[in-house]
Protein backbone atom coordinates (compact mmCIF):
# COMPACT_ATOMS: atom_id res chain seq x y z
CA UNK A 1 0.00 0.00 0.00
CA UNK A 2 1.43 3.38 -0.93
CA UNK A 3 2.31 5.55 2.04
CA UNK A 4 2.78 2.55 4.36
CA UNK A 5 6.23 2.47 6.00
CA UNK A 6 6.42 -1.32 6.34
CA UNK A 7 5.13 -1.90 2.78
CA UNK A 8 8.07 0.34 1.76
CA UNK A 9 10.53 -1.85 3.69
CA UNK A 10 8.95 -5.04 2.30
CA UNK A 11 9.29 -3.70 -1.27
CA UNK A 12 12.86 -2.53 -0.61
CA UNK A 13 12.03 1.14 -1.25
CA UNK A 14 12.89 1.99 2.38
CA UNK A 15 16.04 0.61 3.95
CA UNK A 16 15.53 -2.13 6.52
CA UNK A 17 18.02 -4.34 8.38
CA UNK A 18 16.44 -7.56 7.15
CA UNK A 19 17.25 -10.77 9.05
CA UNK A 20 14.80 -13.12 7.30
CA UNK A 21 12.53 -13.07 4.26
CA UNK A 22 10.53 -15.48 2.16
CA UNK A 23 7.67 -15.15 -0.31
CA UNK A 24 5.13 -14.11 2.34
CA UNK A 25 7.07 -12.78 5.37
CA UNK A 26 9.85 -10.26 6.08
CA UNK A 27 11.67 -9.82 9.42
CA UNK A 28 13.85 -6.78 10.11
CA UNK A 29 15.44 -5.06 13.11
CA UNK A 30 13.40 -2.40 14.92
CA UNK A 31 14.90 1.06 14.41
CA UNK A 32 14.42 1.84 18.12
CA UNK A 33 15.12 -1.44 19.92
CA UNK A 34 13.55 -2.07 23.33
CA UNK A 35 15.74 -5.11 24.02
CA UNK A 36 19.16 -6.34 22.81
CA UNK A 37 17.31 -8.27 20.11
CA UNK A 38 14.18 -6.53 18.76
CA UNK A 39 12.95 -7.75 15.41
CA UNK A 40 9.70 -6.95 13.62
CA UNK A 41 8.08 -9.80 11.70
CA UNK A 42 5.57 -8.68 9.09
CA UNK A 43 3.51 -10.22 6.30
CA UNK A 44 4.29 -8.88 2.83
CA UNK A 45 0.53 -8.46 2.50
CA UNK A 46 -0.74 -5.15 3.86
CA UNK A 47 -3.04 -5.95 6.80
CA UNK A 48 -3.56 -3.02 9.17
CA UNK A 49 -4.06 -4.76 12.51
CA UNK A 50 -4.36 -8.22 14.03
CA UNK A 51 -8.08 -7.55 14.29
CA UNK A 52 -8.18 -7.20 10.49
CA UNK A 53 -6.78 -10.70 9.93
CA UNK A 54 -9.30 -12.60 7.87
CA UNK A 55 -10.15 -16.28 7.61
CA UNK A 56 -7.90 -16.43 4.53
CA UNK A 57 -4.93 -15.14 6.58
CA UNK A 58 -5.02 -17.75 9.36
CA UNK A 59 -2.20 -19.76 7.80
CA UNK A 60 -0.12 -16.63 7.36
CA UNK A 61 -0.34 -15.81 11.08
CA UNK A 62 0.75 -19.36 11.89
CA UNK A 63 3.71 -18.98 9.53
CA UNK A 64 4.72 -15.73 11.27
CA UNK A 65 4.73 -17.52 14.64
CA UNK A 66 6.84 -20.31 13.17
CA UNK A 67 9.29 -17.82 11.64
CA UNK A 68 9.48 -16.05 15.02
CA UNK A 69 10.53 -19.26 16.75
CA UNK A 70 13.13 -19.98 14.07
CA UNK A 71 14.55 -16.43 14.13
CA UNK A 72 14.65 -16.58 17.96
CA UNK A 73 16.87 -19.67 17.68
CA UNK A 74 19.09 -18.06 15.03
CA UNK A 75 19.45 -14.93 17.17
CA UNK A 76 20.27 -17.10 20.21
CA UNK A 77 17.46 -15.72 22.38
CA UNK A 78 15.38 -18.89 22.41
CA UNK A 79 16.87 -20.58 25.45
CA UNK A 80 17.00 -17.49 27.65
CA UNK A 81 13.36 -16.64 26.96
CA UNK A 82 11.82 -14.31 24.43
CA UNK A 83 8.60 -12.42 23.89
CA UNK A 84 6.36 -12.17 20.81
CA UNK A 85 4.08 -9.14 21.03
CA UNK A 86 1.37 -7.58 18.88
CA UNK A 87 0.10 -4.13 19.80
CA UNK A 88 -3.42 -3.92 18.38
CA UNK A 89 -4.87 -0.43 18.05
CA UNK A 90 -4.05 2.91 19.61
CA UNK A 91 -4.99 1.84 23.16
CA UNK A 92 -2.33 -0.87 22.99
CA UNK A 93 0.29 1.48 21.55
CA UNK A 94 0.19 0.50 17.88
CA UNK A 95 1.91 3.23 15.89
CA UNK A 96 2.47 1.60 12.48
CA UNK A 97 -0.69 0.29 10.84
CA UNK A 98 0.80 -2.68 8.99
CA UNK A 99 0.51 -5.85 11.07
CA UNK A 100 3.77 -6.66 12.83
CA UNK A 101 4.90 -9.02 15.56
CA UNK A 102 7.64 -7.74 17.89
CA UNK A 103 10.21 -10.45 18.70
CA UNK A 104 12.11 -9.33 21.80
CA UNK A 105 14.88 -11.06 23.67
CA UNK A 106 18.30 -10.87 25.26
CA UNK A 107 17.16 -9.48 28.61
CA UNK A 108 14.74 -10.46 31.40
CA UNK A 109 11.11 -9.32 31.04
CA UNK A 110 8.60 -8.45 33.71
CA UNK A 111 4.91 -9.33 33.83
CA UNK A 112 2.41 -7.77 33.49
CA UNK A 113 3.65 -5.55 30.66
CA UNK A 114 3.06 -1.81 30.92
P1 LIG B 1 4.06 -0.43 17.22
O1 LIG B 1 4.21 0.75 18.13
O2 LIG B 1 3.16 -0.10 16.04
O3 LIG B 1 3.65 -1.70 17.90
O4 LIG B 1 5.49 -0.75 16.64
C1 LIG B 1 6.06 -0.02 15.59
C2 LIG B 1 7.54 -0.24 15.68
O5 LIG B 1 8.11 0.21 14.47
C3 LIG B 1 8.22 0.54 16.81
O6 LIG B 1 8.87 -0.35 17.71
C4 LIG B 1 9.21 1.45 16.08
O7 LIG B 1 10.44 1.59 16.75
C5 LIG B 1 9.38 0.75 14.74
N1 LIG B 1 9.71 1.62 13.64
C6 LIG B 1 9.18 2.85 13.37
N2 LIG B 1 9.72 3.36 12.25
C7 LIG B 1 10.61 2.43 11.80
C8 LIG B 1 11.48 2.39 10.67
O8 LIG B 1 11.55 3.31 9.84
N3 LIG B 1 12.26 1.28 10.54
C9 LIG B 1 12.22 0.25 11.43
N4 LIG B 1 13.03 -0.79 11.20
N5 LIG B 1 11.40 0.26 12.50
C10 LIG B 1 10.61 1.34 12.68
ZN1 LIG C 1 1.70 -1.88 4.62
Amino acid sequence: MSGCLFCGIVRGDIKGDIVYQDETIVAFRDISPKAPVHILIVPRKHIETLADVGEEDKGLVGEICYVASQVAKEQKISQGGFRLVVNNGTGAGQSVYHLHFHLLGGRPFTWPPG
